[in-house]
Formats: structure tokens, sequence, C-alpha cells
């Protein structure tokens, strides 16, 4: 769309090129070996300088508030003291704040081994017998659950309306595809987990819209399961925070699915970027599929509840998601380039 900057839109494009099909020359060694680690506040932490390493990033600098890594496909902003995380000008959250300590940075073996390395190296993380052939949409809401209403119509409506079109457009791409629901009725979450955990092979996608922030809060945002010992976000850690859920075993796909899905809805809609955040929502906390909760936009924006009701705004998130759910397939079945 013209509104995206050409800068923009360049960078997010290397986004997927850099991230989910790295030309790294990272060792093909597990993370075990010859990291700098450090024990602090109870957490376990590597250094950045040995992020550096292990992964050849050619520079290292301080940016004002922001400390940087970089090399010809890939740049990390890591914010210093701070939870945000712009890879290629794409937001991630961290589950642990970036720390400076004693002259050096210290980033979360967690952030490191469930978000940075899967985001880079996915091929190496997420392991397939069989490449997945089945999509499950999950429509938000329906029934006496109408999720976020606003003077165009309700959430559950347009959530239905992006995943008909989605569905479509995997099927003219041969995915079998599985939708939790197809009509406006009521469905729990827990029936929607217990559905999707019927079939083998797939991917697990739930299409929302969000609503908060008093008519000011606007973007995308998209959601994956919390790693054991890691909060729901913007929550206190609880003592069931530490129990491995079903979607945990899909941790690493998880990421880089949330990646290749947030990153191509900013690319396609020009939306602004509210990051990439770790949840425990029922669906994802309970599917065992690779799953993510996506939020298309705010339902309670003045501009973007227009958008929501526009179907060639419809059209374009359900695109997005195609060539998303593309792209990490073959970022799943490719070797990375050496
Ligand atoms: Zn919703």
């Amino acid at each position: 769309m013209s509104f995206v900057s050409r800068s923009f839109r360049k960078s997010l494009l290397l986004l997927l090129d850099g991230l989910l099909f790295p030309t790294l020359t990272a060792s093909a060694a597990g993370l075990d070996d010859g990291w700098e680690k450090v024990r602090h506040d109870g957490h376990n932490y590597v250094t950045v300088g040995s992020i550096r390493k292990f992964y050849n990033f050619h520079s290292m600098k301080v940016n004002g508030s922001f400390l940087e890594l970089e090399n010809k496909t890939v740049k990390i902003k890591f914010t210093i003291g701070g939870q945000e995380v712009f890879m290629n000008h794409v937001k991630f959250v961290f589950s642990f704040k970036v720390i400076p300590h004693q002259g050096r940075y210290l980033v979360s073996r967690i952030d490191l081994s469930k978000l940075v390395d899967p985001v880079l190296r996915p091929f190496y993380n997420i392991q397939t017998s069989t490449p997945f052939d089945t999509v499950i949409i999950d429509p938000g809401h329906g029934g006496n659950d109408p999720g976020a209403v606003n003077r165009y119509g309700k959430e559950a409506t347009y959530n239905l309306a992006v995943a008909r079109i989605l569905k479509q457009q995997l099927e003219a791409r041969r995915f079998k595809v599985i939708m939790t629901r197809n009509s406006d009725h009521t469905l729990s979450l827990a029936e929607r987990v217990i559905y999707a955990n019927r079939f083998q092979n797939a991917i697990f996608i739930s299409i929302h819209f969000n609503s908060g922030g008093r008519g000011r809060a606007q973007g995308i945002e998209t959601f994956t399961l919390s790693p054991a010992g890691v909060a729901h976000y913007g929550r206190g850690l609880h003592q069931n925070d530490f129990q491995l859920r079903n979607g945990n075993t899909q941790d690493s796909a998880n990421i880089a699915l949330a990646t290749a899905v947030h990153s191509t809805c900013l690319l396609k809609t020009g939306r602004p970027d509210r990051g990439i955040r770790r949840a425990r929502f029922s669906v994802l906390t309970g599917v065992r599929h690779p799953a993510i909760l996506l939020e298309g936009g705010f339902m309670s924006h003045s501009y973007e509840a227009r958008l929501i009701a526009n179907v060639t705004y419809q059209r374009t998130i359900a695109s997005a998601i195609t060539d998303a759910v593309m792209k990490y397939r073959l970022a799943t079945m490719r070797r990375p380039q050496r």
C-alpha cells in the first residue's frame, strides 16, 4: 500500500528474508557451547557479546538507549534496560529486560532460546517429520459472545469474515482448512481446543480485533504462548506459569509463525506495530499445534474501526496471513544458506 514508506517496506522484506531465512554463518552447533553465561537476580543470562559472536554480527554499538547488532541482513536493536527489541524494525517484547551489568549487556537464556534463535534459525529449531498440510482457522468469539462492538458492527462478525476469505485463499494453495466455527454461534475456548487437537500436521491461527486504550490505541499485535517461567503479558509471574502446557511443545514454531504473520500483516496494512507478545490465552495454552492469536487492529479506534468494517482491509489481512503461512512453511523446510 502506498502509505507504507519505502524504507519501512524494505526493512520488513529484509526481516522476512533476513530473519526466517538467514544468511548468517552461525555455527550449526546447539546453544550450549561457548557462551558467556551470567547468573543475575535469580535468572540465567548470556551476554550480548556472545550473541554477536555466535551469529557473526559484524558490529555491536550503543546508540542512545539502544544496543545494536548488525550484519548484512539482520539488525537487532535491544532496548537497554527494557523488554522491547526490534529485529529488522519489527517489534518483539522480550520476556525479561536486557540488563547492563558490569560493562556487559545481558539477555535472558529464555529470550535467546525461545525467541532470538528460533527466529534467526527456524530450521534448526522446528523439527517436523512431515510438513503441515492443514491450517485450523479460529474466528474469535461468536453467538452469545460478540467480542468488541463498535458503531459499525461486532468483532465476531469481522473475525469470521476474515476467516472465510482466508479459507478460500489457503484452499487455493492446496491446504486443508478447518474452521473452529463457520457461523455466528457460541463456542467455548475449551471446545475450540478439543476440536483443534483432533487434527494432525496442522497449524492454528486465531483471528481477533482489539479494543481498549480509550480510543487512542491502534495497530497490530500478535500473541504466542509464554514459554514456561514467563508470565502472561502485563501480569506478574504465577506459580502455575512454570507448568509446561500443550502449546509449549511448539515454542520455537510458535514464535517463528508469529514472526511471519505479524511482519507480513504490518507490511501489507501499514498499521502501527504493537509487537509480538507472550500470553497465556486458553487457545494458545491448550492447542498442540504451532499457534498464534492475531489482533488485526482496534475496533475502538475511529480510523481502524472503519478499516475493519471494510472488505478491502479484511482481504488485506487474509492475504497477509496466506503469504505468511507460505513463508513459514518454506522456513521450516529449507536449510539456511551458508
Ligand atoms: Zn477478540
